[in-house]
């Protein structure tokens, strides 16, 4: 139970990532708040998480909207009196390139990946300041640290998330905040389909392209979930400001 008695914001959490995290925070020990734009996704997370007997909220919000995270942060500070963690994670992308990406389509991925990150950090950081203690974990990608073909607004949308990363570690470390980023690689997930969909591409194709990494397989969402949760925890107590890669050696 390495999130006993702590409280954790899961943003993107009806995703394949954050469900899997959001599972993975209440089995160690931790509340979690499960927000996703889809509200009833999230609400069946945290519905499955309670049947296991743990302790579980849903919202729905839109993590691009000040007003909407605001309102997550006060709810979740009302619900369970403080916030301990805060999994920043929800994400959008568009696999064009920069001849093909209109301006509307650029705004729209950085509002969800980079506002949407800044403004759960603007909020979060004040209730982890108060009580001097707190780790926040933005998802990141390891295409934010060595870029990626046909993505251009998410490949820069990324790199935004890991710098903004380090910068917040450094402003806010002397308040006992510590900040890292999370950076997978191809992950079996919805945002995958997707991806396939926008491309005209079978998914296998994705399969094909993973078997090329060192350890041959693509990552399974349980496995990304693990690392936030060594992130999440106090095991990583000396840890700030660093990018996690976890992609099957895909950066080698
Ligand atoms: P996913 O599509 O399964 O989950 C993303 C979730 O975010 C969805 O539930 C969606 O409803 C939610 N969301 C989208 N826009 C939102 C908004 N404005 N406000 C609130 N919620 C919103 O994808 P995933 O693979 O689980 O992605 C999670 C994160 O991991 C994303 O930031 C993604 O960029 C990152 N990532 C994924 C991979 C991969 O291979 N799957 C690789 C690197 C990074």
């Amino acid at each position: 139970m390495r999130l006993a008695g702590k409280s954790a914001i899961v943003t993107g959490g009806a995703g394949g990532i954050g469900r899997a995290t959001s599972l993975a925070f209440a089995a160690e020990g931790a509340r979690v708040a499960v927000v996703d734009l889809q509200q009833e996704a999230a609400e069946a997370v945290a519905a499955e998480i309670r049947a296991a007997g743990g302790e579980a909220i849903a919202l729905g919000a839109d993590v691009s909207a000040e007003a909407d995270v605001e309102r997550v942060v006060a709810a979740v500070v009302e619900a369970f009196g403080g916030v301990d963690v805060s999994f920043n994670n929800a994400g959008i992308i568009r696999r064009t390139t920069a001849v093909e990406t209109t301006v509307e389509e650029w705004d729209r991925v950085f509002g969800v990946n980079v506002r949407g990150v800044f403004l759960m950090c603007k909020h979060v950081v004040p209730v982890m300041a108060a009580a001097v203690k707190g780790s926040i974990i933005n998802t990141g990608s390891g295409w934010g640290l060595k870029g990626g073909g046909q993505a251009i607004s998410y490949c820069a949308s990324k790199g935004a998330v890991v710098n903004m990363t380090r910068a917040l570690a450094i402003d806010h470390g002397p308040q006992g905040i510590r900040v890292n980023s999370i950076n997978p690689g191809d992950v079996n997930t919805g945002m995958l389909r997707d991806e396939a969909r926008q491309l005209g591409q079978e998914t296998g194709s994705f399969l094909a392209e993973a078997a090329e990494r060192p350890l041959r397989r693509m990552g399974e969402p349980a496995e990304i979930a693990a690392a936030v949760v060594w992130l999440a925890s106090d095991e990583s107590s000396y840890v700030t400001g660093t990018a996690l890669v976890a992609d099957g050696g895909g950066i080698a």
